[in-house]
C-alpha cells in the first residue's frame, strides 16, 4: 500500500480518491475480481464499459506484476472472461492498452499503479506505433507480455483482431498519449480522464452491480 497512490488509498476503501470525489454515492467500483486482481470501470469512458484490471497490491505495471504472481495469466484471462460476460461485449471487439510507466518521468496516465485500459466496441482501432518503432503482434496478450520486464517502460496495445505487441520505450511519452490517439480514432471529444464528470454509463453499471 502506498499512499502517495490514489488506486492503492482507493482499494483500502479511503475516500480520499478521484472516485469517491465524483462518486460519493458509491462505496466502491469493484466489478469483477480474483485474488490478486479487481476491475473497475475507467474515469473518463472512451467507449461505454471502458474498464480497468488493477492489481490489488501496488506494482508499477503489469510486467513486473507477472515477475511475481506466478499464476497471473490465469487470474487476467478469467477476469477478462467474466468482465465481458458482465459487460456483454464480445472480447474480440475489445482494444487493450496499458502504459507501461513506471514513474511520472514516464508519461503514463498521471496514475504509476498497474492497470490495463479495456476498451470495448474498440477492437478494431488501430492505434499504431506511439514510439515510432512496430513491435512485433502476437495472438494473444499474454504472449506480449512475455516479451516485456517491466523493468524499462513500454507501451502495450492490441486486440484480437490484429495482435498484441509491446513497444519498448526509450524516451518517455507525454502523459496520457495512447488515451489521446485511442480517444482521436474514436472520436471522443474528451480524452483527458482528469476532465470527466460523473458519468452516466458509470452510474448505471455500478447501480446494476450493486442491484
Ligand atoms: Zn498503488
Ligand atoms: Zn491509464
Amino acid at each position: 500500500m502506498k499512499d502517495n497512490c490514489v488506486f492503492c488509498r482507493e482499494l483500502i476503501g479511503r475516500r480520499d480518491t478521484n472516485f469517491a470525489r465524483l462518486y460519493p454515492e458509491f462505496s466502491s467500483r469493484v466489478i469483477a475480481e480474483t485474488d490478486d486482481l479487481v476491475v473497475f470501470p475507467c474515469i473518463g469512458q472512451l467507449t461505454p464499459g471502458h474498464s480497468l484490471v488493477v492489481t490489488k497490491v501496488h506494482y508499477s505495471n503489469f510486467a513486473q506484476a507477472f515477475n511475481s504472481l506466478p499464476d497471473l495469466a490465469i487470474q487476467l484471462r478469467r477476469v477478462i472472461a467474466d468482465v465481458h460476460e458482465l459487460l456483454d461485449v464480445k472480447s474480440d471487439d475489445t482494444l487493450y492498452f496499458e502504459h507501461g510507466a513506471i514513474t511520472a518521468d514516464h508519461g503514463g496516465c498521471g496514475i504509476y499503479h498497474a492497470h490495463l485500459h479495456l476498451v470495448p466496441q474498440a477492437g478494431s482501432v488501430k492505434v499504431g506505433s506511439v514510439s515510432g518503432s512496430d513491435p512485433t503482434l502476437f495472438k494473444s496478450l499474454i504472449d506480449a507480455y512475455s516479451t516485456i520486464d517491466g523493468v524499462m517502460p513500454y507501451a502495450l496495445i492490441g486486440a484480437e483482431q490484429f495482435g498484441f505487441g509491446a513497444e519498448k520505450l526509450d524516451v518517455p511519452l507525454p502523459s496520457q498519449t495512447i488515451r489521446r490517439k485511442v480517444a482521436s480514432v474514436l472520436g471522443c471529444p474528451v480524452w483527458d480522464w482528469r476532465e470527466a464528470g460523473p458519468e452516466q454509463g458509470m452510474i448505471e453499471l455500478l447501480s446494476r452491480k450493486l442491484a
